[in-house]
């Protein structure tokens, strides 16, 4: 069985870099049957921004790549900005924590215009780093964090949440977060979820699952919403880092060869759970 025509196979979340294999990457998707990108901004110059020109002109770069990539090859891509929320860290250390939060303010407001001109469709990734980090980095990224979440609410967008792996007692303080800033938790996204949950224990926030197939096979029966995403890094430095960006077509394709009967089961997530999210639908070949 083929992939289904009206079926749009859809990467979550991936970054690509307009110095590295960019355009090329997306040609593979492509011709593996993927239809969809939600490319998320990367320092792709290599070094965290130290001035909100930095993010401009890292915003501009991703766009003038997605733009390319619609011309070459026909897929719909859809981009998603903000500061990189580990960025704050080195930023700190140029110029001091205090600086550092003015910063990262400064370029969530950049990608908010974005967003409120439709150029770009959520805030992401926003949150915190994954990693322990000193308590007054914590409380600054805590509150870049909630800044980037009270925007969310403003611009009535999505915001896509990279942080540490997280339980259901995670999940739970992450939609209260979402609360206290004002945004729907089903407005929030966890991106790099790799334990399949179930709504009970993600409390209104949508995962990202990382496209294992072990775990795309045990999101399947799930209840949705849930997204499938590889987060491919597209860097030179560290080729074959991550999942490839031919994954979730490859996966698709493996399910529709050994499991037609699940086919349906995708439209979760390649459908339902972007228009849950997102608030639209996506179509195979529509318009982008
Ligand atoms: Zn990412």
């Amino acid at each position: 069985v083929a992939i289904p025509d009206d079926l749009p196979v859809i990467d979550h979340h991936c970054h690509l870099s307009p110095s590295g294999e960019g355009l090329r990457a997306a040609e593979r998707f492509a011709r593996a049957g993927g239809s969809h990108l939600f490319l998320t901004t990367m320092n792709w110059k290599g070094t965290p921004p130290l001035r909100v020109d930095d993010y401009a002109e890292q915003f501009e770069g991703m766009d003038r790549l997605a733009k390319r990539i619609r011309s070459d090859t026909g897929l719909v891509v859809h981009l998603v900005l903000a500061p990189y929320p580990v960025d704050l860290l080195a930023q700190a250390e140029a110029a001091g924590l205090r600086s550092a939060l003015d910063l990262q303010r400064s370029a969530i407001d950049r990608a908010g215009r974005w967003i409120r001109e439709r150029r770009a469709v959520a805030l992401g990734e926003i949150g915190r780093p994954h990693f322990p980090i000193a308590r007054d980095r914590r409380e600054a990224a805590d509150e870049v964090f909630d800044y980037a979440l009270a925007s969310a609410r403003d611009l009535d967008c999505p915001a896509i949440v990279h942080c540490e792996d997280l339980d259901a007692a995670g999940f739970s303080a992450l939609a209260e977060r979402a609360r206290r800033a004002g945004l729907r938790p089903e407005r929030v996204v966890k991106h790099y979820a790799r334990a399949v949950m179930s709504p009970e224990e993600t409390h209104g926030v949508a995962p990202s699952y990382l496209a294992r197939r072990e775990s795309v096979r045990a999101a399947l029966p799930r209840p949705g919403p849930w997204f499938l995403e590889t987060d491919y890094l597209d860097d030179p430095a560290r080729p074959g880092a991550v999942m490839d960006l031919t994954t979730i077509p490859r996966r698709t394709r493996e399910i529709a060869a050994t499991d037609a009967s699940l086919l349906p089961r995708l439209r979760i997530p390649f459908v339902e759970a972007i228009r849950a999210t997102y608030g639209f639908v996506p179509v195979r070949g529509g318009p982008s």
